[in-house]
C-alpha cells in the first residue's frame, strides 16, 4: 500500500522526458492527485502527441525552459547522456525553492552534468527508481510500476534535508520504499545488480546469434528458459543502456574484472571436473534467489509469473 498520508501535492510537476519512467510517474501522480498540474515535456512531436493522446498531463511542451518555469518539482526522465544539455536549457528558468530530481540509472555522472546548472536557491536531489521493464516510450508506462520497489536518493552534502524528505514522501506516495546513499555507493551497487547483468545478457544473446552452426531459427525454436530470460533483458532500450555504460565506466569495469575472475574459476572447475566446487557455488547462489523472493522483490512463480503481465 502506498503511503500518501505525509504528502502535500506539488503545485506544478514538470516531467522532462516521457518514456516508460516519466509516463509511469505521470499516471500514478494523476491517479492519486499528487500534483495540482502536470507538465509534460519531450523533444519529438510524435512523443508529445502520444503523451497527449494518453492524457498523461495538463500542459504539453517541447521547451524545457517553459516546462520548468513556476514548477515546484522537476523530474528529469531522459537517458543519462542527455542531462548536461537538458540542464543547460533549464538554467535561468528554475523557480526558487524548486526541487530538481531525476530517475537516471547512474548517479555520479548525472550530478556532474546537472550541478553546474542548478542555482543555490534550488534543491538538487538525484534519484533512481529500481523499477522498470524492457519496454520504452509513453505507451509503456503503468501506474503501479513503483509499487513495493526501491527508490534510491543520492542527495549532495549541501542538499537541504527537508527537500530530500519531501521528495522521499512523494516516492512513498508513488508506492516505493526509499533509501538514501552516496552516488558512488549507488554506482558500485548498481554495477553489480543491474549493469553487469544487462551486459551479460547483451553478450550472450549476441553470441548465440553469431554462432554459425546454430541457425537463428533454432536459437528461437529451442530457447529454454535460461536463454529466453536473457533475451528479455537484452531487448532493453539501446540508447538508455549505451549511456549507462558510458557514464558508469569505472564501477562497471571494476565489477567486470571481478566477474571475469570468478567466471575463470568456474571454467577451471569444469575443465578439471571439480563437481564439488560447482555444486557449492550453485547452492550458494540458489540461496540468494530465495532471499530476493523473501524480500518481496521477485515472485517464486514459474517463469517469474511473467506470462500474466508484460512487466
Ligand atoms: P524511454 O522510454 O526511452 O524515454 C526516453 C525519454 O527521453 C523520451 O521522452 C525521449 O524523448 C527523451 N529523450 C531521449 N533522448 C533524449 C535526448 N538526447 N535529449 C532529450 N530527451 C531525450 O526511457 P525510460 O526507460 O523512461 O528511461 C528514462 C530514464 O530512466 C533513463 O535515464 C534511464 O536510465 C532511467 N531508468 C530506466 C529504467 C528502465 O527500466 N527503463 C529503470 C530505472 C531508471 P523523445 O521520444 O521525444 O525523443
Amino acid at each position: 500500500m502506498a503511503d500518501t498520508s505525509n504528502f502535500q501535492p506539488f503545485k506544478r510537476l514538470a516531467l522532462i522526458g516521457i518514456g516508460l519512467i516519466g509516463s509511469s510517474i505521470a499516471l500514478r501522480a494523476r491517479r492519486d492527485g499528487l500534483a495540482d498540474e502536470i507538465v509534460i515535456c519531450t523533444r519529438r512531436a510524435e512523443t508529445l502527441d502520444k503523451a497527449r493522446e494518453l492524457n498523461l498531463g495538463d500542459v504539453y511542451t517541447d521547451r524545457v525552459s517553459e516546462a520548468v518555469t513556476d514548477s515546484d518539482c522537476v523530474i528529469l526522465c531522459v537517458p543519462v547522456g542527455a542531462f548536461s544539455s537538458v540542464g543547460e536549457r533549464m538554467a535561468g528558468h528554475l523557480a526558487p525553492g524548486a526541487i530538481v530530481t531525476d530517475v537516471g540509472s547512474v548517479k555520479r555522472s548525472v550530478i556532474d552534468q546537472l550541478a553546474p546548472h542548478i542555482p543555490d536557491n534550488v534543491h538538487l536531489v538525484p534519484g533512481h527508481p529500481i523499477a522498470g521493464t524492457e519496454h520504452s516510450g509513453p505507451e509503456a508506462g503503468f501506474a503501479t510500476l513503483f509499487d513495493n520497489r526501491w527508490q534510491l536518493l543520492t542527495p549532495l552534502e549541501s542538499t537541504d534535508p527537508e527537500a530530500t524528505e519531501r521528495l522521499a514522501a512523494f516516492w512513498r506516495a508513488l508506492g516505493s520504499q526509499v533509501d538514501i546513499m552516496t552516488p558512488e555507493h549507488h554506482d558500485r551497487v548498481l554495477a553489480v545488480t543491474s549493469h553487469i547483468p544487462h551486459l551479460i545478457a547483451y553478450n550472450i544473446v549476441g553470441t548465440a546469434d553469431d554462432l554459425a552452426e546454430i541457425t537463428q531459427s533454432e536459437v528461437i525454436k529451442y530457447s529454454a528458459s535460461g536463454f529466453r530470460d536473457f533475451t528479455r533483458i537484452a531487448a532493453s532500450d539501446p540508447v538508455m543502456w549505451r549511456d549507462v555504460f558510458l557514464h558508469n565506466k569505472d564501477a562497471t569495469l571494476e565489477m567486470l574484472g571481478r566477474f571475469s575472475e570468478d567466471l575463470a574459476a568456474l571454467q577451471r572447475a569444469i575443465r578439471h571436473g571439480d563437481g564439488d566446487l560447482l555444486f557449492d557455488h550453485f547452492t550458494r547462489t540458489r540461496e540468494i534467489r530465495r532471499g530476493i523472493i523473501e524480500a518481496g522483490q521477485e515472485t517464486s512463480e514459474p517463469n517469474f509469473g511473467r506470462y500474466k503481465t508484460d512487466s
